[in-house]
């Protein structure tokens, strides 16, 4: 498959990939949203109404490999998306998430948002008790390392 846009790029699909076998229309999905590069569509098992994975139709496992104007277009349509749900759900608020990695909880390795609108009810899992406050030179160092290094 190759993208007719300006872009040109093939359109690489993952054999063993469940959402390019959706993209490429082997398994169903409900869509809600599709364009020459991004595709979106209901998670199987939402977290509430309206529970939305975005995603771009090439192959990419994560945040460090996908190209950065794909991300934008992802993003992009995330926000219309948000927008609709908006319109239509009226939800108190949205999770936008995308979990990278195995350790980090990604379980499909396309990558792919989760837009999860928060309702009155919605369980939403609370990692604050899990956090801890750093010390000023444990601030700094890590301030340090970071600064440092190029991007
Ligand atoms: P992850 O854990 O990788 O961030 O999210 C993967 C998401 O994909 C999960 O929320 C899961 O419910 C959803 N999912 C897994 N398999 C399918 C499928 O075949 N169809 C749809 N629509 N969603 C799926
Ligand atoms: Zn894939």
């Amino acid at each position: 498959m190759s993208c007719n846009c300006y872009c040109s790029r093939r359109i690489i699909a993952m054999d063993d990939c469940i959402f390019c076998k959706i993209i490429k229309g082997e398994i169903p999905s409900y869509k809600v949203y599709e364009d020459e590069h991004i595709y979106a569509f209901l998670d199987i098992k939402p977290l509430s109404k309206g529970h939305t994975l975005v995603l771009p139709k090439q192959h990419y496992k994560g945040i460090s490999d996908i190209p950065e104007e794909l991300l934008c277009e992802v993003n992009k349509v995330s926000k219309r998306m948000v927008s609709k749900i908006q319109k239509k759900f009226s939800p108190l608020g949205f999770i936008i998430c995308q979990n990278n990695g195995e350790s980090a909880g990604q379980t499909i390795h396309h990558y792919h948002l989760h837009i999860k609108p928060v309702y009155e009810g919605t369980v939403i899992p609370d990692e604050t008790d899990h956090r801890k406050e750093l010390s000023k030179e444990e601030m700094n160092s890590i301030v340090n390392d970071l600064i440092e290094e190029e991007i």
